[in-house]
């Protein structure tokens, strides 16, 4: 990139969830701007097929399987990342699920597992990885939240929980951490066409009700987060911390209602 402002170029960057979606997009635009990307996510078989696909494309991507559920595999993959770049300048949490319910109907099996993998498996990354940063005095962090982190959907509430708690732990690890030489930023998707919605958006009045409320009248692209993903891992944002950036089409600008006009 001839910009320095926003080069990533030599970055070491871990992203969890990297293997698919908005991850994988993340992956992808990081690696072609120069930097040295592993990924993380829970399934092997994804991890390798990501790895491969990657490679077929000329791009060399290291690939760790991690439950982020699971500390111990926190700790094992944020160690094996450590090993191979010697020093991880960027940690990009994006590993999320959801199951869409009413809030009588949540199982506390649901609610773990919506709030293990999005919140407790990113704080805990955040610590695993924070810790090695404050030794290297530097370091930039950028979690994925949600259109939910704003106002949260009808039927989605452990995940809207654990995008707000997301969003607690965003500012309050940039107010820890900024003497550290650390940057703890987020990033808030909005509808996006992944594995985790296609079956929603699949359904044509869920469609309708898109292309009427959201301004730019489409839904997102994994594509669309690499931008904003770049600028916040890049020395552009250099004086930003704590702060969510909501990529949207600008849906959370405001409220489309049916008010009558010429
Ligand atoms: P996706 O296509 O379903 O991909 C999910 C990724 O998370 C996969 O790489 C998956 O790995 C990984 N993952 C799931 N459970 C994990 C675990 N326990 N440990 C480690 N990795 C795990 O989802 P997406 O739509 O790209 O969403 C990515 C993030 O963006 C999530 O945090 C989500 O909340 C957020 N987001 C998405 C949207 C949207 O509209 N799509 C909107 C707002 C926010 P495997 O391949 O190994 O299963």
């Amino acid at each position: 990139m001839s910009d320095q402002l926003f080069s990533i170029a030599q970055q070491n960057v871990l992203i969890t969830g990297g293997s698919r979606g908005i991850g994988r997009a993340i992956a992808q635009g990081f690696a072609e701007r120069g930097a040295n990307v592993a990924i993380c996510s829970v399934n092997p078989e994804s991890v390798k097929a990501t790895v491969e696909q990657f490679a077929s494309a000329g791009l060399t991507i290291h690939g760790f399987t991690c439950d982020v559920q699971k500390p111990t595999e926190i700790q094992s993959c944020a160690q094996h990342a450590i090993e191979h770049f010697g020093q991880i300048h960027s940690l990009i949490n994006v590993a999320g699920v959801n199951r869409r319910k009413r809030a009588e109907q949540v199982s506390e099996d649901d609610y773990d597992f919506i709030l293990d993998t999005n919140l407790k498996g990113a704080f805990l990354m955040c610590q695993t990885i924070g810790r090695h940063m404050i030794e290297h005095k530097s370091g930039t962090i950028i979690n994925v939240e949600s259109l939910n982190t704003w106002m949260p959907l009808k039927g989605v509430l452990p995940y809207a929980i654990s995008k707000f708690g997301m969003q607690g732990m965003t500012r309050g690890l940039a107010m820890e951490w900024a003497r550290h030489g650390i940057r703890v930023n987020s990033l808030a998707p909005g509808f996006i066409l992944t594995d985790l919605t296609e079956k929603l958006w699949s359904d044509p009045v869920m469609q309708e009700w898109n292309s009427a409320n959201c301004p730019m009248g489409r839904l997102g692209t994994p594509d669309d987060m690499v931008g904003t993903a770049v600028f916040l891992a890049s020395k552009a944002s250099a004086f930003m911390t704590g702060q969510t950036l909501y990529v949207d089409g600008g849906c959370s600008s405001g409220w489309n209602w049916p008010i009558p006009l010429q």
